[in-house]
Formats: structure tokens, sequence, C-alpha cells
């Protein structure tokens, strides 16, 4: 007979940051015994191939920035300024081995219990275990399973050759620089990521399918970046029409290195293009594959994504979901705080029985070159739910102050532009929207301010600092 499975109060699926959310808060907040199962790398996409990798490489191209305009602060660094991309990546992934480890040390920390292995539900409170170090499967079971295995990147379906192409996940594994890329798609994650390749000096080039790109946001942030990559030397391809066929003309050396790599793209128009990478950055499906979800019972939607409600429960009694495996805002912080109020309210006190996340105003921000921030809706979003004529927008668009020294032609080029939408009499500030140097950072705080349901008013009464791009917003007219 096999052996009756281990038992749990709580075992958590995915060890990214809404797995970690969830199972830290269980366990080493309220002490419910805790099994988290992490079948790829601790920490999730979000260190390993996300968030994190992403933004020190931004930072890196951000020096390639800083370079340049040093010259026309008068800075002489001579002819070419040298620079090692190979010294860089292993720096980062050094830094990513770092953080995979301060992951794990804080789960030991709380007493959860870090199975290294892929989980199949066999039916809705048990689990099969198939360990990654090839030992043989086993069973666990608890009344209560939270997933949070988040999601992965897709390549196209039914075109001829599309393998030859490579997603986000291994564009982290790049140590040697092409001299031509492709990438194909409109989201925030081709737009960063052709954003960081431009200003590294990569020939890029940007397919996308309607006249703008990053089409979810506000059409000031559509227009004003998509222009500006432009005039940054993206090759923006508007209206693309689509690649028919990729053909392998040269293999690279291996996936660390492109740039002996050939790939000819034949497009629906029957037009070719040479180039030595091509990422496709064209959607995330969520991570259901070998995860057993027809034994449990539990809906899903159209896109398969795990349906959930709003504290995050599925269909069955007992199995939560939450972060990218759910498609709701797919950022870390959400799957963090999402994971962390679940555990509040299945293993803490009664004050936290009606625990969960409010996924209004959730502030965000676009590393783009220039980066962009916003919170709340968009323009048209915000027409929609409250109507045209109960809204006041306000706009004001320049050029920050650190370009003064700029050629005037190049300092014309380069945006800062903000938006504020407010609603109702009071002009409640239901959506902002700023693009400029700096905005990254500065749209925390106002983030805050917009959860809190600022008004105009209240914006205007705050005493400017200066100078700064950011003292525009309280003195917008
Ligand atoms: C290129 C890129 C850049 C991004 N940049 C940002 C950013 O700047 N800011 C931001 O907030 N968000 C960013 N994101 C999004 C962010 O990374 C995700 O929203 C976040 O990681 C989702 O967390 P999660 O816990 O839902 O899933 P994940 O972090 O993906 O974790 C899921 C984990 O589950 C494991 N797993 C899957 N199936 C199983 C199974 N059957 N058994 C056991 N384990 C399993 C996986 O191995 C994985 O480790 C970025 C994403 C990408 C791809």
């Amino acid at each position: 007979m096999a052996p009756s499975p281990k038992q749990y109060d709580y075992i958590v699926i995915g060890g990214g940051s809404g797995g970690s959310g969830a199972a830290r808060r269980a366990s080493g907040w309220y002490g419910a015994k805790t099994a988290m199962i992490e079948a790829g790398v601790s920490g999730g996409t979000c260190v390993n191939v996300g968030c994190v990798p992403k933004k020190m490489t931004w930072n890196y191209s951000s020096i390639a920035e800083a370079i340049k305009a040093g010259r026309h602060y008068g800075y002489d660094f001579g002819g070419n300024v040298p620079a090692n991309f190979t010294t860089f990546v292993e720096k980062r992934h050094a830094r990513i081995k770092v953080l995979n480890g301060a992951y794990e040390s804080n789960w030991a920390k709380d007493g959860i219990d870090l199975i290294h292995g892929t989980a199949t539900f066999v039916s809705p409170h048990e689990l099969e275990i198939k360990p990654n170090d090839g030992g043989e499967s086993y069973r666990i079971a608890a009344p209560k399973i939270c997933i949070a295995t988040g999601g992965y990147p897709i390549k196209p379906e039914g075109i001829k050759g599309s393998e030859y192409g490579i997603t986000s996940d291994g564009y982290f594994l790049i140590k040697h620089l092409p001299k031509k890329m492709v990438f194909v798609g409109g989201g925030y994650i081709a737009v960063e990521l052709a954003g960081v390749m431009n200003a590294i000096g990569v020939e890029t080039h940007l397919f996308i399918r309607h006249n703008t790109f990053l089409r979810k946001f506000d059409p000031m942030v559509q227009e004003t970046l998509t222009n500006h990559y432009e005039e940054l030397g993206v090759h923006v391809h508007r209206n693309h029409p689509g690649i028919k066929e990729v053909v392998q003309l040269k293999a690279g050396k291996d996936e660390t290195d492109p740039r002996e790599k050939e790939l000819k793209l034949i497009m629906n128009d029957g037009s070719e293009m040479v180039t030595n990478e091509l990422l496709w950055a064209i959607g995330r499906a969520p991570e259901v594959r070998g995860l057993g979800i027809e034994n449990t019972g539990i809906k899903r939607m159209d896109s398969g994504h795990l349906l959930v409600d709003k504290y995050q429960n599925t269909s069955v009694e007992g199995l939560y979901a939450l972060g990218d495996v759910t498609g709701q805002a797919e950022l870390t912080p959400v799957a963090i705080a999402a994971g962390r109020l679940l555990g509040n309210r299945l293993f803490g006190p009664p004050e936290h029985n009606d625990d969960h996340l409010d996924y209004d105003r959730i502030p965000t921000v676009v590393f783009s070159h220039p980066p962009y921030g916003t919170s709340g809706l968009s323009e048209p979003d915000a027409e929609k739910k409250y109507g045209k004529e109960n809204l006041k927008v306000y706009t004001t668009k320049f050029s920050a102050m650190f370009y003064d020294v700029f050629p005037p032609e190049e300092k014309k080029k380069m945006p800062t532009q903000f938006k504020m939408i407010c609603q109702g009499p009071k002009e409640e500030i239901v959506g902002l929207h700023i693009i400029g140097d700096g905005c990254d950072e500065m749209m925390q705080g106002f983030g805050v301010a917009i959860k809190m349901g600022a008004t105009k008013k209240d914006f205007d009464s705050t005493v400017a600092i200066h100078p700064t791009s950011a003292e525009e917003l309280v003195t917008l007219r």
C-alpha cells in the first residue's frame, strides 16, 4: 500500500513573488505548518528572468546615456568608451544567485519546508511531488493549497521557424551583444528590452501591429514614446504585416552568444530582413502545464488563467490562486501583496477575516527610455467609466533642466510629459501619467496620494520642490 501523504496546514505551489509572500506570512507570522514547492529556481520570474535582471540591464543602459549626456556637459571621455557587456552580465548573474540564496534562507527562517520539485494535483487536496534531483515521487496533502505558479513567455504557433527566435527568458542568457536584433510585440516587455538594446548600441528593430506601442496605456504615452523611440534610433516598424517564416541561415555559437547567428525573416507582405537575433514578446500564458488542474475542478477563464474571486478563492473550496497564473495585474508587488493578505485571512486573527487586495489604482512603471509611471485610468477608460463631461484633464510638456546644456535640436527631443485626469466637481485624480527622467522613482510617492483619493486641490496646496520636474505636477493649470 502506498504510504499516506505527509500532511501540512498549507501548501504553496511556486516559490516566486506570490508564493513567497503567501508562504512567509502563513508560516513565519502565524505558524501554519507550510510546504512550498518550487520546480525551478527560487525567486521565480521576477528575480531570475523578470524585474531584477531587467532593471539591472536598464541601469547598465542608463550609464551609456549618461556618458552621451556627459559630453554635452563638457566631460571628455575621448572616442568610444569601451564597455564590456559580458562582465556586466556575469555580475548580474552573481547578484541573482545571492538573491536566490536570500529567498531560501528567509523561507528557512520562517519555518517553511522548501521542496525542490514539480507539483501535480492528483485530487483537490493532494499533490504528487516529482523531486528535481530525480528521486522517487511522493505525495503531500493539505486542507488549504495556494497556486502561485506564474506564467511563461510564448512563441507564436503557426509561424514556421518561430523556434529560432528567443523570448524574454532567453534574453537574460545573452552575454555577447548581437549587432542587430528584432523585437516583436508592443507591450511593456518589448518596449523595455528594445529600449535597452538601442541605448547600448545594438541596431534595434521593433515590429508592432499598430501605429503605436504600449496600447494598454494612455494615448499620450503611446504617441510620445513611440515617436521618441524613433528619435532615439530604434527602427519602429509601425503597422507591421507580421512574420510569415523564420529561416535559420546560421546558428549562433550557443544561447549566450548570438553574434554569428543569422536569421532570415520573411514577412507576410513578402519583404525580408536578416537579423542576428529575434525576440518574441507577444505575451505570456499562465503556467499550468503538468499541474493537473483537471483533477481539481478549478474553473478557468478563456485565456486559461485560473478564475478567482476578490479573496483569491478559486471555484474549489480550500484552493486559492494568485499572481500571474490568475492574470490579475501581472506585477511582482501585486503577487506579494495578494499572498500576504491571503495568509492573513486564512491563518491570522479574526480582524483579518476580510483581508484581500484592492486592485484599484495600482501604481506601476514601464522602464522605457525615458521611464513612464502611471496610476489609475487612461483617458479613454476614464471617459468610459465617468463620462467625458465629468472629467477635467490637465497636461504639460517641457524639457527637463538636465537638458539645458544640450544643443537645442537635441534638447527639444527629450520629452517630459504629464497628464492628470480628474473626475467630478471635487476633481478627484483618477489617472496620472508621467513620462520623463526620474518618473520611475517619482511615481511611488504620487501613487500613495492617488490611492488615498487625492484631488487636484490637494496637489495644488502642496508646496513645490524646486528645481525638479516633479514640481510641475503641483502647479498644473
Ligand atoms: C521581462 C519581465 C520583466 C518584468 N518586469 C517587472 C517589473 O519591472 N515590475 C514588476 O512588478 N513586475 C515585472 N514583471 C512581472 C513579474 O515578474 C511577475 O508579475 C511576477 O514574477 C509574478 O509572480 P508569481 O509569483 O505570480 O509567479 P512567478 O514569479 O513566475 O513564480 C512562479 C513559480 O512557480 C514555479 N512553478 C510553476 N509550476 C510549478 C509546479 N507545477 N510545481 C512547482 N513549482 C512550479 C515556477 O518555477 C516559478 O518559480 C516582469 C516580468 C517579465 C517577464
